[in-house]
C-alpha cells in the first residue's frame, strides 16, 4: 500500500449550473476547480484518462423521479469514466492500476473502491471498457439477447445505427446471420454502416421524405426486431411494418430527450395489439449478472474479426460539454468519448 503524500490536489470538474430547456447549450455547464481532501486509509486517487458522454445524461439533467436521480445543480455531473490510480492507501487498488468508474466530468477523484473495477490494458485500449466493452455493448448485447431473443434469419431493423449501442447492436445481428437494416443521418454513417458494419440496407432519414415508406421498400417481408434508438417517426415505421409477434426493444428514444412538447408519433400504436407485437423497454444495469457472458461473446466476435467500432474523440475536460450536446445534432460516429488527459 503507498502511503499519502503531502500535496494538495486541485482537480478540474463540469457542473451543472442550470437545468437545460429543450437542446443543452454550453451555458447550462461550469468548468470550476476544487481542492480534494486527503487520502483516508482504505481509499486511493484516480486521475481519470478518459470519459464518457452518453444520452442517458440528459435525462439526469431533468427534475423528477426516474430510475436514476437527478444531478444536482452545483455539483459536479457523474458518468462512466476510465482512470488511472496515482495514489492508494487502500490494499486492493496500486498505484498504476487502470479503473472504470462512473466519476467522469473531472480529473481526479477519489474511492474506496465501491463500484469501481480493473481494467487490462493489455487486452483492449483502456477507452473501449467504456464503448464496445463497455456499458454500451453490453446494451446492444442485452437488448437482442435477453430481450429480443435474436434468432439466426431474423431481419432487425437498428434506428441511431451508427452510434455507440446502434453499431454494435447492427453487428451483432449479423453475427446471427440476421439481416439488418440501419438507420443513421449523415453520408459518412451511411457509408461506415455498409462497409465496416456490413449492414444489408441503409437508409439515411435525414434525406428521406417518407421514413415508414423508405423501411417498407427495404422490408417487403416484414421486420421481426426492432432495436429502437430513437422513438418518434422510427418506431411509427417500425410499427407499422412489423411482422406479427415482431419485438420493439425499447433501449432509447433519443428524439424525444430534448422535446418541450410530447412527441407526435408514434399514431399506429393500436398495432402493437392488432400485430401482438411484443414491446420490451430495459434498462442495462439490470441485467449485471451477463456481464461475463457479455465478455466472453463479445471477445470472440472481436477476435473473429464480426465486431468493429469506432470512437469520435473529443479533447479535453473543458469541451466535454460541447462533446454531449454533439449526440442531438448527430455529429458523432461510433462511441463518443472526450479524453481528459
Ligand atoms: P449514440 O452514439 O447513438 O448517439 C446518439 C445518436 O443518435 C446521434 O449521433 C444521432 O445519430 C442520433 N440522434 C440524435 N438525435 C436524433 C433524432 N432526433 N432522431 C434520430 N436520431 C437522432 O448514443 P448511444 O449509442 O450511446 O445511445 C443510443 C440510445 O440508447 C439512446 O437513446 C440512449 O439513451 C439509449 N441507451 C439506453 C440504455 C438502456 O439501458 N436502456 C443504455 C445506453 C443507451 P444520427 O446522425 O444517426 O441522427
Amino acid at each position: 500500500m503507498e502511503t499519502e503524500t503531502a500535496k494538495k490536489i486541485e482537480s478540474r470538474q463540469i457542473q451543472l449550473v442550470s437545468r437545460p430547456a429543450g437542446v443543452p447549450t454550453v451555458d447550462n455547464f461550469e468548468l470550476v476547480t476544487v481542492e480534494l481532501p486527503p487520502l483516508a486509509d482504505g481509499e486511493f486517487l484516480v486521475r481519470n484518462e478518459w470519459m464518457s458522454v452518453d444520452p442517458y445524461m440528459r435525462g439526469r439533467m431533468k427534475e423528477g423521479k426516474s430510475y436514476v436521480p437527478p444531478f444536482e445543480i452545483g455539483k459536479p455531473l457523474e458518468g462512466g469514466c476510465i482512470g488511472k490510480v496515482v495514489e492508494s492507501r487502500h490494499e486492493c487498488f496500486s498505484v498504476g492500476d487502470y479503473v472504470l468508474g462512473n466519476s467522469g466530468w473531472r480529473e481526479y477523484w477519489i474511492s474506496n473502491g465501491n463500484s469501481v473495477t480493473k481494467v487490462d490494458p493489455e487486452v483492449a485500449p483502456i477507452q473501449s471498457y467504456l464503448g464496445v466493452l463497455g456499458m454500451t455493448g453490453f446494451t446492444a448485447w442485452v437488448g437482442l439477447k435477453r430481450i429480443a431473443n435474436l434468432q439466426s434469419g431474423n431481419t432487425v431493423f437498428v434506428s441511431a445505427a451508427s452510434g455507440a449501442v446502434g453499431s454494435v447492436a447492427c453487428q451483432i445481428a449479423k453475427a446471427y446471420q440476421c439481416r439488418v437494416i440501419g438507420s443513421a443521418g449523415s453520408d459518412e454513417k451511411i457509408l461506415w454502416l455498409r462497409e465496416k458494419a456490413n449492414v444489408d440496407e441503409v437508409i439515411h432519414y435525414k434525406e428521406t421524405d417518407d421514413l415508414s415508406a423508405a423501411l417498407g421498400s427495404l422490408a417487403p417481408d416484414g421486420i421481426d426486431i426492432y432495436f429502437d434508438n430513437v422513438g418518434g417517426e422510427h418506431l411509427e415505421a417500425a410499427i407499422e411494418h412489423m411482422n406479427d409477434f415482431g419485438c420493439c426493444v425499447e433501449c432509447g428514444m433519443i428524439s424525444t430527450y430534448n422535446a418541450t412538447e410530447p412527441p407526435a408519433a408514434p399514431r399506429n400504436l393500436f398495432k402493437v395489439i392488432a400485430k401482438r407485437i411484443r414491446m420490451q423497454g430495459f434498462i442495462v444495469r439490470d441485467h449485471f449478472a451477463d456481464h461475463d457472458e457479455f465478455l466472453r461473446d463479445m471477445s470472440a466476435w472481436i477476435r473473429s474479426g464480426q465486431i468493429d467500432w469506432e470512437e469520435s474523440v473529443t479533447e479535453g475536460l473543458d469541451h466535454a460539454p460541447e462533446a454531449f450536446i454533439g449526440l442531438f445534432h448527430g455529429s458523432k460516429l461510433g462511441k463518443a468519448l472526450v479524453r481528459i488527459g
